[in-house]
């Protein structure tokens, strides 16, 4: 397997590499993608809300299939997670979003950061760390700039385990946010044990702002939580103009979403970098 550190995931095998073949299945399909390096990444920003400043991006994967076409990461992903794959494609994944990252800072002028989605068996990999300091080392950013995002369900399952990796990210100066936050089986003692720093509200409670009270409710609760515990929050799922102004106006800082910006192609994403700095 090689890691080209940039743009593509590429495993070089012997020999055979024949036409796809019809009626495989998805993850015998998966494997002729990596080797065929048919995984890419995308690029959403994540805004300030109030200036509408893009911050950072959150790099989710893509799995463009010569005949499928864009094969959904909810399809893809668990299968990944299932056979292993996971590691291999996350420890590209993380690799290339911050040697990417660098490439959007020389263009923006700034400091930005880039946040990288670990799956559970990623984080449970023994290599995780030596993964995460590689990326690091390699493509020369700061630690800090780095966001890992990992779901509640994560921590879960052994938190004495998760304790430890999360004390050695954080050594690293890398921040910890909860993906879909207030979505998985989990109490709000790990905000307390654990050395969060980022709070993602899900989609689940801001698709129905500003018309739904009890999605109003929940958001301003998550915002309290996150003001008192000295958190910052993301809200996700961002669409309307409606939407970023109740969140705006009730203190949440960071906004991703359709609204501010679609996951889009690192030169995409390069190009909306150039735009704003001549607004
Ligand atoms: P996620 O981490 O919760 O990512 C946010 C998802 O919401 C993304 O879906 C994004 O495209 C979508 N989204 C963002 N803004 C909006 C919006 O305004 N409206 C709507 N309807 N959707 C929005 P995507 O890219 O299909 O990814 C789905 C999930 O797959 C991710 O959910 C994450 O759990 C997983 N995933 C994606 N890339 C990676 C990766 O590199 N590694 C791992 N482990 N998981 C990944
Ligand atoms: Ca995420
Ligand atoms: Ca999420
Ligand atoms: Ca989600």
């Amino acid at each position: 397997a090689k890691e080209t550190g940039k743009g593509r995931c590429v495993v070089y095998s012997q020999g055979h590499s024949g036409p796809p073949q019809h009626d495989i299945s998805l993850e015998a399909a998966m494997f002729q993608a990596v080797r065929e390096g048919e995984f890419l990444l995308y690029y959403q920003p994540i805004v300030d809300a109030q200036t509408r400043e893009i911050q950072g991006f959150e790099t989710l994967m893509r799995w463009k299939h010569p005949t499928l076409g864009m094969v959904p990461p909810a399809r893809f992903i668990p299968i990944a997670e299932t056979n292993g794959l996971i590691n291999l494609l996350g420890a590209w994944a993380l690799k290339a979003a911050c040697v990417q990252l660098k490439q959007f800072e020389e263009v923006a002028k700034r400091p930005l950061y880039i946040s990288v989605n670990i799956s559970p068996r990623q984080f449970r990999n023994d290599k995780f760390l030596d993964v995460l300091d590689d990326a690091i080392a390699f493509s020369g950013l700061l630690g800090e700039q780095l966001v890992l995002e990992i779901t509640e369900g994560t921590l879960m399952i052994d938190p004495v385990h998760a304790e430890s990796i999360l004390s050695k990210m954080t050594e690293r100066k890398a921040r910890i946010a909860i993906d879909d936050f207030g979505t998985g089986y989990s109490s709000l003692a790990y905000l307390k044990r654990f050395p969060i720093s980022v709070l993602k509200i899900d989609r689940a409670f801001i698709r129905d702002l500003p018309g739904s009270q009890k999605d109003g409710a929940i958001c301003n609760a998550v915002l309290d939580l996150a003001k008192h515990l000295d958190l910052s929050v993301v809200a996700e799922g961002v669409e309307t103009v409606e939407q970023l102004q109740y969140l705006e106006q009730r203190g949440c800082q960071y906004i991703q979403g359709y609204l501010t910006g679609k996951p889009m192609a690192a030169n995409v994403a390069l190009a909306a970098l150039k735009e704003s700095m001549h607004r």
